[in-house]
C-alpha cells in the first residue's frame, strides 16, 4: 500500500508522509479539499492487486507544511487492528524476470516483489515491515537498496528484497548429513539429477517441506507411498505451466483463473486419458486429479528444468502435519526423502497448500482446505457483542476462528489433532497468531464432545483467564456457518439448514450427521434426520463401508446375500452378534450412509484414507450423469404431503432390491445422488421455505452440489459455502457466530418420542416416510 500511495503523491504533486501502523496506514498531506478528495477516490477506487480497504476516513488536520511525500518509520505501539496479508504465489513479471537472462535475478529462486512472495508465513509480529519478519537477519546490498528507495520501481518499499548478492542461502542435506558447499545452479543440478534418477527429494516451500518426485514413474511413486505409510490417498501434481498441465487434464475459465491466481492452489481437475502419468498410483480408483502451477520461484526453478509432471506433496509422515522447521525436517525427512534441499529463510507460520475444486456445472467453488494464499483473514462478518470471542472446532480438519475489533481470523487448516504432533501444531499457531494480534479472549466456545483435544483447550483457556465457557453442538456450528457467511443470520424468512456430514455427538448423546435444522428469529430447530442405525465399534465403522452397511442393512430383506461374503465366517458371526445385543450409541451420519452404498455397490469395505468411499461413489455415479445428465427420473424417495421421519432402512431397502434387479451399478449411484436431491426438495415443501443452505462435509461432493442447483435452483434460494471449506473446518467459526449472536436452539421436538407411537406401513417401491408433523 505504502509504495502504491506515494507513486500516486508525486503524481498528483502533493507533499506529506505515509505510515504503517498496527491499526492501518494514516496519510498526512497538504492540499485543497478538491485534491484530497481526488486523491482519495483515486486510492479507494484503484488500490494495488493485493489491498483490500475495510475502512478509510478523511479529516483536516491543524496547518503543518511538508516539503516532500515520504514514507515514515511505522508506530508499533498501538494494538493491532489490522487484517494479516497472505503469502501471494509468483507473479507474472517475477516470473519473467526469473527466466530472462539478462535479468540481474535471473535464475534467482527467491525472487519477490510488492505483488508476490512471502507473507504471513514469515511474520513475526505486526506492523509487516522487514524487522518484525524473517527477512530480519538477511542484509540488504546496494542494488536492493536502491530499488527499495526508488518510487518508480515495482520493488519499492518491498520488505522481502533480495538478490544473488544479498542472498538467502540454499544448502543440500543426503543421509541426515550436510553436502559440501555448493552453489546455488550445482545445487538445482543435483536435485534434477535425484528426480531423474526416479528418487524422492524435498524442498522446503512456503509453508513448509514439500516431498517431490517423478509423476511418470510409478515404481517412484510406490516408494513414496511406503516411506510416507500413505497407502492410496491422492497425490498433488506439479506443472511448470497451465500449456504443460492441459495434455493431462481439463479445465474451465473459471478454474484456470484459479490455478493462477496469487494463491496458486492445488485444484481438483478432471484427467484426461493419458498413459504417461502413472494414474493409479498417484489417485488410485479417482477421475480427478489436484494439480498445481509453482507457487514459489524455487519451485518453478525445479518444475521448469524436470519438464514432466511431479508429484507434490506436503512432506509429513503419515497423517502428522505438514514439517517446516530445518530440524525436525532433518530428523524425519531422511528416511523418506533422498535428498533434502534446505534454505536460511524461517518459516513462522505452517501451512498446507490449499485444496479447491469447482462443481463442473454450476460452477460453484468448492473449498477443501484452506491454508497458504487463502487464510487466516475471513471478510464480510459484522461482530454483533463487543466480547472477543475464540473457538476452538472439532477434531478432524481442525482450525480455530477468533474475533475481536470487528475483524475476524479464521486459522489455516490444522489437520486432525489426533496426534500429539498435530495438537502441538495447533497450539503453536494459537499462540503466533494471538501474539501478532494482541488477542485476549474474553469467552471461548468449543464442541460438545467431552473427548476433543479443542474442547479440552477451551477448558483449559477457560480456566487459565477465567472468562466464561461454551459448547456448541456440531451440526448447528455447520449450519451458523453457512448462514454467517451468507449474512442470512437476520433474515426475516425462515430457512431451512441441510447439514451432512460424517460425525458430530448430538443433544440426545447420539452421532448426528443427517440433518434438517430450520432457522427463524434466531433460533435453530431440528426438523428432521435419517433414522438412527447402530453405530458398531465406534472409529471402525468410518474406516470399514462394510460396516456401515451392515448396521444399516441388518433388517433389511435381502442384504445378506450382497453383505456375507464381504466378511469372514467369524466376523460376521461377531459383528450380528454386536447388533443383536443392542448398541448404546446410534447414528444417522450420512457419510455413514454414503459409505453403505459404496459398499454395496462394491466400491469399497475397508477405506484407506477418509472420504475414500464417498469419493469413489461419486466418480461412479458421474458415469452415469455425464451420458444422461443429472434429472434420473426416479428417486428413493416417495413424492408425499407430509413425513416426519426419514427412513434409512427403507432406503436401503429400495436400492438392494434395484440391485437384485441387476441396475447397473452406475445408474444405482446417480439414483442415490438424484433421491437426496428429491429429498431436500421435498422436506423445503414441507416446511415451506424458499431458502436452503448448506454445509457438512457431504458438500465437499461436486456432482451432489451440481445436482442440486441445477435441478432446484428455478424453486429455491440456495446457499453454499464460498470462503470457507463445507467441511470441518468452517466448525470453529460457526461456534464463534453462534455465541456471538447468542443462537437459540433450546425449543426441541423430541422425534424420538414421537416414533414410538407410530406405526409404519413399507410401500413395496419407496422409501416410506409417514405424515406427520408440520413444522
Ligand atoms: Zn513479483
Ligand atoms: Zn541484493
Amino acid at each position: 500500500m505504502r509504495p502504491f500511495v506515494v507513486q500516486l503523491a508525486l503524481h498528483f504533486k502533493l507533499n506529506g508522509w505515509i505510515n504503517n501502523t498496527t491499526d492501518g496506514v494514516h496519510i498526512e498531506f497538504n492540499g485543497t479539499e478538491y485534491q484530497a478528495n481526488q486523491f482519495l477516490d483515486r486510492i479507494i477506487s484503484a488500490p494495488p492487486p493485493f489491498a483490500l480497504i475495510r475502512k478509510y476516513t478523511l479529516f483536516k488536520t491543524d496547518n503543518k507544511l511538508f516539503d516532500s511525500f515520504e514514507i515514515i518509520e511505522s508506530d508499533v505501539n498501538s494494538i493491532p487492528d489490522l487484517l494479516l496479508t497472505p503469502d501471494f504465489g509468483l507473479c507474472f513479471e517475477c516470473r519473467t524476470e526469473l527466466h530472462s537472462v539478462s535479468n540481474r535475478r535471473f535464475h534467482y529462486p527467491f525472487i519477490t516483489c510488492t505483488n508476490c512472495g512471502p507473507r504471513f508465513s514469515i511474520t513475526k509480529k505486526l506492523p509487516y515491515d522487514r524487522l518484525n519478519t524473517s527477512m530480519k537477519n538477511f542484509s540488504i546490498c546496494d542494488t536492493c537498496s536502491h530499488e527499495y528507495s526508488t518510487v518508480s520501481d515495482r520493488r519499492f518499499y518491498s520488505q522481502t528484497n533480495s538478490c544473488h548478492k544479498c542472498s538467502i542461502s540454499m544448502k543440500l542435506f543426503e543421509n541426515g548429513k550436510e553436502t559440501e558447499t555448493l552453489n546455488p545452479e550445482m545445487i538445482l543440478e543435483i536435485i534434477q539429477q535425484f528426480l531423474k534418477e526416479g528418487k524422492i527429494v524435498s524442498v522446503k516451500g512456503v509453508g513448509g517441506y514439500v516431498l517431490l518426485c517423478d509423476a511418470t514413474i510409478s515404481s517412484s511413486i510406490q516408494l513414496l507411498r511406503k516411506r510416507k505409510q500413505r497407502q492410496a490417498k491422492p497425490f498433488a501434481l506439479l506443472f511448470h505451466s497451465v500449456e504443460q498441465m492441459k495434455t493431462f487434464v481439463e479445465w474451465s475459465e473459471s478454474e484456470k483463473k484459479c490455478l493462477q491466481s496469487s494463491v496458486a492452489p492445488i485444484l481438483l481437475l478432471k484427467s484426461k486419458k493419458n498413459s504417461e502419468l502413472a494414474i493409479d498410483d498417484i489417485a488410485p480408483g479417482l477421475s480427478h486429479l489436484g494439480c498445481m502451477l509453482p507457487n514459489s520461484p524455487l519451485l518453478e526453478l525445479i518444475a521448469e528444468s524436470f519438464n514432466k509432471p511431479l508429484i507434490c506433496t506436503s512432506a509429513n509422515i503419515s497423517e502428522s502435519p505438514i514439517l517446516f522447521r530445518d530440524i525436525d525436517a532433518l530428523t524425519h525427512l531422511h528416511h523418506i526423502a533422498d535428498i533434502i534441499l534446505s534454505h536460511n529463510r524461517e518459516i513462522v507460520a505452517a501451512q498446507d497448500d490449499s485444496v479447491i475444486k469447482f462443481a463442473r456445472y454450476s460452477n460453484q467453488k468448492i473449498i477443501i482446505r484452506r491454508a497458504r494464499g487463502l487464510a487466516p483473514n475471513f471478510l464480510g462478518y459484522i461482530q454483533n457483542q463487543d466480547k472477543s470471542i475464540l473457538a476452538t472446532g472439532a477434531l478432524m480438519k481442525s482450525s480455530f476462528t477468533f474475533q475481536t475489533r470487528q475483524k475476524t481470523f479464521v486459522s489455516q487448516y490444522l489437520g486432525s489433532t489426533g496426534t500429539i504432533e498435530a495438537q502441538e501444531m495447533y497450539r503453536n499457531s494459537l499462540k503466533n497468531l494471538t501474539d501478532l494480534l494482541q488477542f485476549k479472549p474474553e469467552k471461548i466456545v468449543s464442541d460438545n464432545h467431552p473427548d476433543y483435544f479443542s474442547t479440552q483447550l477451551a477448558k483449559e483457556i477457560s480456566t487459565i483467564h477465567a472468562i466464561p465457557f461454551n459448547q456448541v453442538q456440531h451440526h448447528k456450528a455447520h449450519f451458523a456457518a453457512v448462514l454467517a457467511e451468507h449474512s442470512l443470520l437476520d433474515s426475516h424468512e425462515s430457512i431451512l439448514g441441510v447439514i451432512w456430514d460424517g460425525t458430530g455427538i448430538g443433544d440426545d448423546a447420539q452421532i448426528w450427521g443427517s440433518e434438517f435444522f430450520k432457522f427463524e428469529n434466531n433460533s435453530m430447530l431440528r426438523c428432521y434426520h435419517f433414522d438412527y442405525f447402530p453405530q458398531v465399534l465406534y472409529d471402525k465403522m468410518s474406516r470399514e463401508p462394510r460396516l456401515s452397511a451392515m448396521a444399516i442393512c441388518d433388517d433389511v430383506l435381502g442384504s445378506d446375500t450382497l453383505l456375507k461374503e464381504k466378511f469372514t465366517d467369524v466376523e460376521w458371526s461377531y459383528y450380528k452378534k454386536l447388533l443383536g445385543t443392542g448398541t448404546k450409541i446410534n447414528c444417522c451420519s450420512l457419510g455413514r450412509v454414503f459409505d453403505a452404498v459404496a459398499s454395496l455397490l462394491g466400491l469399497s469395505d475397508k477405506q484407506s484414507y477418509e472420504g475414500e468411499a464417498a469419493m469413489l461413489l461419486q466418480d461412479l455415479a458421474e458415469k452415469y450423469t455425464d451420458e444422461y445428465g443429472y434429472d434420473i427420473g426416479e428417486s428413493y424417495f416417495m413424492e408425499g404431503a407430509h413425513y416426519y421421519r426419514i427412513s434409512t432402512s427403507s432406503l436401503f431397502s429400495s436400492i438392494i432390491r434395484d440391485i437384485h434387479k441387476n441396475k447397473t451399478n452406475s445408474f444405482i449411484a446417480a439414483k442415490f445422488h438424484f433421491s437426496l436431491v428429491h429429498l431436500v426438495e421435498i422436506i423445503a415443501g414441507n416446511i415451506g421455505v424458499k431458502k436452503v443452505a448448506f454445509s457438512g462435509g457431504v458438500f465437499q461432493n461436486s456432482l451432489l452440489v451440481d445436482m442440486l442447483q441445477q435441478l432446484l435452483q428455478k424453486k429455491l434460494e440456495l446457499f453454499f459455502h464460498d470462503q470457507l471449506p463445507p467441511n470441518d473446518e468452517n466448525i470453529s467459526f460457526g461456534q464463534m457466530v453462534y455465541v456471538d449472536r447468542q443462537i437459540d436452539s433450546s425449543l426441541i421436538i423430541d422425534l424420538n418420542d414421537v416414533r414410538n407411537h407410530v406405526t409404519i406401513e413399507q410401500p413395496e417401491n419407496q422409501l416410506l416416510i409417514t405424515e406427520k408433523d408440520k413444522f
